[in-house]
């Protein structure tokens, strides 16, 4: 399995995330997608809603605004509730999570940066919110505070009745949307696993209180198998239902999907029972009705939800680790991306081999002319045909088309497949049918 670094390394070296304002010193945790991690988040995105919306008759595509009334967040619990305790430590003066305390016997513990002891006698825990606050408006007063959503799902209930009311679906059905959420968490890190502003895919899926079990399985399976159909090794994903006390209070069962990351085995998705709550808490805050009328049994209930909740960019992050290979081709070391070909950031790379050829990029331009209406191709000329592969191998993109000078005479092509790297000549009038067939672009 690939290290940590070498992943943030290739990230860096071929364009696909980089440190936010790194110019100035970076800002700790937040990460920018650079050109080819944009193309990678996209597709893996798009596939996303492709299988969970278009694909499904049952399901609504959603986009809820970040900013939300503050009365949202008092009634989810998030004002109250979304805290971590935490303890300042006077050696080192980082303010450090409780639980994070190392060696922790009665109130002595010590703190996990310098190893300082720290008497939570001394320095009690105080309760820190994980909200990132602004103010609407002209003036920074508490009457105008505003809350960064910390999660898309309450801009999904919230519109419950809305979506009822303007489609009329009928049991079950859901909601979904991909967003960005924030949390000001205390303990960031391994790259862009966990980050402070991060990206979100939620489906909110209302059941019959009666048919929760039975969809929460199904949620918990078809979840699963999306990681496995987009190329993760299925002995690096795992399922992990939570134990009891491990569960969130309104939850009635959760399991997780993990993937082995080099760091250990981390959250990709949770796939949550969360019942009734966050209906009826919204009844009880807004006063208004959030029920569902059954027209068959003639039945009045709030109905239950069951939520599959993944990280963008998490996945990003798992694929990326997945897909990297190092290998020893000729005695030299390669590096590859053996991306599934749906989430490849470039589908096909044209080269030509001799740049200063005139008849051979105007060939080499058009090619890439005409595949660009069907998917999204680059023409690259910047380096001998050697390292123009190496870079495409590290992109993961899954075809190189090059044209060379017999290619003016006989008008075929060389394309060179990313896994096996075997080259093959044809004609270049058929390099779309061979890439569409052969790729399933
Ligand atoms: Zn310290």
């Amino acid at each position: 399995m690939a290290d940590l670094a070498k992943i943030v390394a290739l990230c860096k070296r071929r364009g696909f995330i980089f440190q936010s304002s790194d110019v100035y010193g970076g800002l700790s945790s937040v990460f920018d997608y650079g050109p080819m991690g944009a193309e990678l988040k996209r597709n893996i995105k798009n596939a996303w809603w492709k299988s969970n919306i278009h694909d499904r008759s049952d399901i609504y595509g959603f986009d809820s605004a970040i900013l939300m009334h503050p009365a949202v967040w008092k009634s989810s619990g998030h004002v109250d509730g979304f805290t971590d305790p935490l303890v300042d430590c006077k050696a080192c003066k980082r303010r450090v999570r409780q639980d994070q305390l190392k060696n922790l016997k009665g109130s002595i513990g010590e703190c996990p940066e310098c190893n300082a002891k720290i008497d939570l006698k001394d320095t009690p825990p105080r309760m820190f919110n994980l909200m990132l606050k602004t103010f609407l408006g002209p003036v920074e007063e508490s009457a105008s505070v505003c809350y960064l959503r910390p999660e898309t799902a309450q801009g999904m209930f919230v519109n419950f009745s809305n979506v009822l009311d303007s489609m009329h679906p009928k049991l079950p059905f859901g909601i979904a949307q991909i967003g960005k959420s924030f949390r000001n968490e205390v303990t960031v890190g391994n790259f862009i696993f966990r980050m402070r502003e991060f990206e979100q895919m939620e489906i909110e899926y209302f059941v019959d209180p009666k048919e929760d079990e039975k969809i929460h399985q199904k949620w918990i399976e078809d979840r699963f198998n999306w990681y496995i159909e987009l190329g993760i090794n299925k002995d690096n994903l795992r399922k992990r239902a939570h134990e009891k006390d491990e569960l969130a209070h309104y939850a009635k069962a959760c399991t997780d999907i993990e993937y082995n990351f080099s760091f250990g085995w981390s959250e990709l998705e949770g796939i949550a029972n969360r019942q009734d709550f966050d209906l009826k808490e919204h009844v009880k805050g807004s006063g208004k009705d959030f029920s569902y009328f059954n027209e068959k049994t003639k039945e009045k209930f709030l109905p239950h939800i069951i939520e599959p909740s993944g990280g963008v960019d998490r996945s990003v992050l798992a694929f990326l680790f997945d897909a990297y290979k190092e290998e020893e081709v000729n005695l030299k070391p390669r590096v590859v991306l053996g991306l599934n070909k749906r989430l490849a950031p470039v589908k096909a790379a044209v080269l030509p081999l001799l740049k200063n050829r005139p008849e051979i990029v105007e060939m080499a331009k058009r090619i890439t002319s005409d595949l660009k209406k069907h998917f999204y191709v680059v023409y690259d000329d910047t380096a001998a045909i050697g390292k123009l592969y190496r870079r495409q191998d590290e992109i993961g993109t899954p075809y190189c088309i090059t044209v060379d000078v017999q290619s003016l005479e006989d008008k075929q092509v060389t394309i060179r497949e990313r896994d096996t790297m075997k080259q093959q000549r044809i004609s270049a009038d058929n390099v779309l049918e061979y890439l569409t067939k052969e790729g399933g672009f």
